[in-house]
């Protein structure tokens, strides 16, 4: 009973707790309260250099270089992919085992994502300061729902369209036909097709079987794996090291880095100023050559180190996958589509915080007291997730716009008064709020 008691006795205290806490929500026209300060004028915006025109800042791929001491502003971005292991039509020359075919996939997935993950400081230009930034993507081997059992791994047996070949007589490097015939989700996910060698080139004493791939956007093929691994160095089973799966994701790296919108880079037409020109050296050679000194890492030469991206390079990818009509921004797992409380983005107190690039979020903005947030480009909200501005904090649109992009709806912006102060909302240069249930709500204590 005495527990019963000071049951009712603590209920009764929260609810009275609650009610005093509790904020009148006052809803307000969004065109009434829309404060434009004298130092914020068009002209002035006009004149801030790459900012102040939405098209120049949200348009600047330099703007999407992750911030590193704010990494929770850049949600990582999950590109879904798909393996596709080619056979002849007797299921041989390419991964006859299928299990070992599946762990060899799985391996190569994890390698490739580990590369990113680790992303390596760049060898050239020699005593650089080129930061090695977090990347922010990976890629999510991603099955077909509407296929019972699947794992993403495909196994096709076929004579005609088993191999891929450089050249001579069976050449078809550039021909799309695989993917025509066995593509699977192709508007939602990477398809990668491992092919095989034509079994005149195996048996060939002249043809260079050679590692090596071509990207197609929201598809590429890579040749090699399966014959570049020594026996010795692989047998079928869950934990076999499979060695050579560190080799092969260079070129699955370098081949969804083009998928992804990324040049070669050692000519310099790459549209990036931090990857240096170079011979493109393979390797550390001692014949008085280039090679002797400057070889590359980066992922866009050809090297054997491979494994470093510049900010630039980053930046182009997120830039490419940020912008709604980048067609390879459909094999992006919608992760801004599902609210998590625990991606929330807290501008906190003395911060005062640019973002000049398009977002897609999946957590709520919450700006503290003494923060200050300003956005000049296309932000996503995700479904249910708001925008908090406490009574001493402030948030600038300049010609930005905060949407859903899941055809559903968020919150809105709760602008918070505490003690006679007010949150403070500024909206020019045509800034929208569109899909929101309460564009701007003020709530007072
Ligand atoms: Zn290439």
């Amino acid at each position: 009973m005495t527990k019963y008691l000071f049951l009712f006795i603590f209920t009764f205290v929260s609810v009275l707790l609650f009610f005093s806490c509790d904020r009148k929500v006052e809803k307000v026209f969004l065109e009434k309260i829309t404060p434009i300060p004298a130092e914020y004028d068009d002209a002035t915006v006009a004149r801030l250099p790459n900012q102040g025109n939405k098209r120049s800042a949200c348009k600047s791929k330099m703007n999407y270089v992750p911030d590193p001491e704010h990494l929770d502003h850049t949600p990582v971005k999950t590109v879904r992919v798909n393996f596709h292991i080619m056979r002849n039509a007797q299921g041989g020359g390419n991964f006859p085992d299928k299990n070992q075919g599946r762990v060899y996939v799985k391996k190569i997935l994890q390698s490739t994502n580990q590369k990113l993950q680790q992303n390596a400081k760049m060898f050239l230009p020699l005593k650089n300061e080129i930061p090695n930034l977090p990347m922010c993507y990976q890629f999510e081997l991603t099955p077909d729902a509407s296929i019972p059992n699947d794992d993403g791994i495909y196994f096709h047996d076929d004579d005609e369209l088993y191999h891929m070949t450089n050249y001579g007589a069976n050449s078809n490097i550039y021909t799309q036909d695989v993917y025509k015939e066995y593509g699977i989700q192709k508007d939602s996910v990477m398809n990668i097709f491992m092919m095989g060698y034509h079994a005149d080139s195996v048996a060939s004493k002249t043809y260079k079987m050679s590692s090596n791939g071509v990207a197609f956007g929201k598809w590429t093929k890579v040749a090699s794996w399966y014959y570049f691994m020594d026996a010795t160095k692989w047998k079928t089973g869950e934990e076999i090291p499979f060695i050579d799966h560190w080799n092969s994701q260079r070129l699955l790296n370098h081949e969804l880095g083009h998928c992804l919108g990324l040049r070669h880079s050692w000519g310099k037409n790459d549209g990036c100023d931090d990857t240096p020109a170079h011979s493109n050296c393979w390797n550390y050679t001692k014949n008085g050559s280039d090679c002797d000194s400057l070889v590359s890492n980066n992922i866009m030469d050809y090297n054997a180190h491979a494994g470093a991206w510049t900010p630039c390079q980053i930046a182009t990818v997120h830039y490419n996958l940020s912008n709604k009509r980048y067609r390879v921004r459909s094999l992006l797992k919608r992760t801004w589509c599902q609210y998590d409380s625990s991606k929330t983005i807290r501008i906190k107190k003395g911060e005062d915080i640019d973002w000049n690039s398009a977002k897609d979020l999946e957590g709520d903005i919450i700006v503290e007291d003494g923060g200050s947030l300003t956005i000049r480009c296309r932000i996503s909200i995700p479904p249910g997730g708001k925008i908090v501005v406490k009574s001493q904090a402030k948030l600038t649109l300049i010609g930005a716009t905060l949407e859903n992009d899941c055809g559903k709806t968020w919150k809105g912006i709760e602008v918070w008064g505490a003690n006679k102060k007010r949150g403070e909302v500024v909206m020019i240069n045509d800034a929208k709020i569109t899909e929101a249930e309460n564009p701007i709500e003020i709530s007072l204590e």
